[in-house]
């Protein structure tokens, strides 16, 4: 079997002390299949005791601070780092991001290119590694053929201890396990109300809970998961009184809240994403429409509680003075005059860059486009646009069409229209 060169790297990590079995599980795992290449193994190279104080279980936890040694990735006698994955759980995309100079959600993985085979394929899953500077993005059927050894072990190991390092903010949802529940978004709904006064309390998170201030996630799995031991048949009467109230309220709000939820901004991080991918799904034409169920219940708080206080800041739109109305047929192919550039952002990493654009027409109807040309539309410049219906969003309470292949086109002298 050929030696392959690699390089050892340390990588430091905070793990709670129960959680090292699951680690050294890990290892182990990984270790075989290194083994397997003639490739050093992972090895844990310090192990210090140490311990944090929870706030809502009222005790200290028990951490392990550990330093580990593993490979790097070789390509072409190159050194590769890996930033991360994109995978499909159930239909719904997961964005894994060990690097946060990269927004890998912001990417199409429906037209990417993988690096080794220059195929665009839809695949279950992506890798993302730095190679040259460069991001690139490997099928995993691909991963073994461009290293030369099977990496995809390897690759679930980071994800692994990265995710065990995350585990702390998990278990805030009350659940230490890997699997978690799923409710009705109606349920969801209704317990955050209740939570949090109608979305007026506020959102807490993990981290900033203390004794007299519980987590929201914490409080929101209390009412989705009562526990009636050890309450008096009073109490319990009085529990599921308030809980109907919470769900008539929430079916009376649900749609009012979905269109919030449509409204939020693009996402700015691969946390975002994340968000978004769990309650969004597009419907085939690029239109994002919520998902019927929820089962990441943090997230979704969050996202929740983000929309609804975005919404209730100062009145964005002044009806009167604008037509907040959506504009044209899907597929019709529309000729807009005089639209300008109201909003302009680019996601882009060292992949390319795809450019969010939106225009507001002399009325006050907004448009929006995905475009990845060459050419610029400038902020606040006007112009006079061919492009093809998408479909229809909202944004922030105000009605939005999106356009696709849009072009824009100067109006011959002497023709008025
Ligand atoms: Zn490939």
């Amino acid at each position: 079997m050929e030696t392959k060169t690699v390089t050892i790297k340390t990588y430091e990590a905070e793990i709670k002390q129960r959680h090292l079995p699951l680690l050294q599980e890990s290892i182990d795992k990984v270790n075989k299949n290194l083994v397997k290449y003639n490739i050093p193994e992972v090895k844990i190279l310090q192990k210090l005791e140490s311990s944090y104080y929870d706030h809502e279980k009222h005790r200290d936890v028990d951490t392990f601070k550990l330093v580990l040694s593993h490979p790097t990735l070789i390509h072409n006698g190159r050194e590769v780092t890996y930033v991360g994955t994109i995978s499909f759980d159930g239909g719904i995309k997961k964005i894994h991001n060990v690097d946060e100079r990269f927004v890998l959600g912001a990417l199409d993985v429906k037209t990417l290119t993988c690096d080794h085979c220059h195929k665009a394929l839809p695949r279950t899953k992506w890798s993302f590694f730095v190679e040259e500077g460069k991001l690139i993005h490997i099928g995993s059927t691909c991963s073994k053929d461009y290293f030369g050894v099977s990496v995809e072990r390897l690759l679930d190991f980071w994800t692994f201890v990265s995710e065990l390092k995350d585990k702390n903010d998990e278990e805030g949802y009350g659940y230490g396990g890997r699997s978690r529940p799923s409710a009705s978004f109606k349920d969801l709904l209704a317990a955050i109300l209740l939570t949090t006064h109608d979305f007026e309390g506020g959102y807490v998170s993990k981290a900033n809970s203390n004794e007299s201030k519980p987590s929201t996630a914490n409080l929101v799995m209390g009412w989705l998961f009562p526990y009636f031991r050890g309450m008096g048949e009073i109490e319990k009467q009085a529990f599921l009184l308030s809980w109907d109230a919470g769900r008539t309220k929430a079916g009376q709000i649900i749609d009012e809240v979905k269109s919030l939820l449509l409204a939020l901004p693009p996402p700015q991080n691969d946390f975002d994403w994340n968000l978004f991918e769990a309650l969004f799904h597009y419907d085939g034409e690029g239109v994002t429409v919520l998902n019927d169920f929820v089962s990441f219940f943090g997230p979704a708080i969050y996202g929740i509680y983000k929309t609804w206080v975005d919404a209730h800041k100062p009145a964005l739109v002044d009806d009167d003075k604008v037509k907040n109305e959506h504009f044209g047929k899907e597929g019709e192919r529309l000729v807009l005059t005089g639209l300008r550039v109201v909003f302009s952002q680019f996601r882009e990493g060292d992949f390319g860059v795809t450019h969010i654009i939106g225009f507001e027409d002399s009325e006050g109807r907004l448009f929006k486009s995905f475009y990845s040309g060459s050419d610029e539309y400038k902020l606040d410049s006007v112009y006079n646009l061919k492009g093809t219906v998408k479909g229809h969003n909202n944004y922030k309470g105000r009605r939005e069409t999106v356009l696709s292949r849009i072009a824009y086109y100067v109006e011959k002298k002497g023709k008025k229209s």
